[in-house]
């Protein structure tokens, strides 16, 4: 796979940490199943906070903290263990973290559609934030917005350009509240993206105030 966006590194510290959301930690693990570019940033993040334990007084650190750290790391989700066994072979077009959250291929999921050619399947993580997966018909501009949190989009089929780039299959757009953008699906193929939020999108012109209260982002 030929993958030219990753995720900043910050974002890997943070899920290296266990302080991301389910949803975005999600999104991570996804692109790191593609990517041993950004697998070998988490190692050494790792490393990192390996040998900063070391060097805390070891009094104020529990004797299970390590344990506690390096189960934060795990790239497989929780959830993963209990729904494994309804993974497909016609799954194996997905990242492997994905594909234990989805009991049908893509293509059979319920998408619901939010308007303008745009579909989506809520992941239902519940708490702070979401997870949910987009689907994009040959053309479809999203509306223009700009986000109140962080926003990681990771591109599982087709392709789409913005302001930023051209993303493709592999490829992640980590994007915080100063990004205004507006993706438009590039290729005559459906764009599908697992997306993951920590706040609200925030849409700018009419068509996204209009469509705001369906995509629910
Ligand atoms: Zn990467
Ligand atoms: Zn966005």
């Amino acid at each position: 796979m030929n993958i030219s966006h990753h995720f900043d590194d910050a974002t890997l510290m943070a899920y290296a940490a266990g302080t991301l959301s389910q949803g975005m930690a999600l999104v991570v693990a996804c692109h790191l199943h593609w990517c041993p570019e950004c697998m070998k940033r988490v190692k050494q993040a790792e490393a990192v906070g390996g040998a900063l334990l070391d060097n805390i007084n070891p009094v104020a650190v529990s004797d299970s903290a390590l344990d506690n750290l390096l189960a934060s790391l795990d790239d497989v989700p929780p959830a993963a263990v209990e729904k494994v066994e309804a993974v497909k072979p016609t799954q194996s077009d997905l990242p492997y973290p994905l594909s234990t959250y989805l009991d049908k291929p893509l293509d059979d999921l319920p998408w619901k559609w939010i308007g303008y050619g745009m579909y989506q399947v809520d992941l239902n993580f519940g708490g702070k934030g979401a997870a949910r997966l987009f689907k994009l018909a040959p053309g479809v501009s999203v509306p223009h917005h700009t986000h109140t949190g962080n926003e990681l989009t990771l591109i599982l089929r087709g392709s789409y350009s913005d302001e930023i780039g051209r993303f493709r299959r592999g490829d992640v757009a980590d994007l915080d509240s100063d990004v205004l953008h507006q993706p438009i699906v590039d290729t005559g193929e459906d764009c599908i993206c697992l997306i993951a939020t920590d706040a609200p999108l925030k849409f700018t012109g009419i068509m996204g105030r209009l469509i705001q209260p369906f995509v629910g982002l």
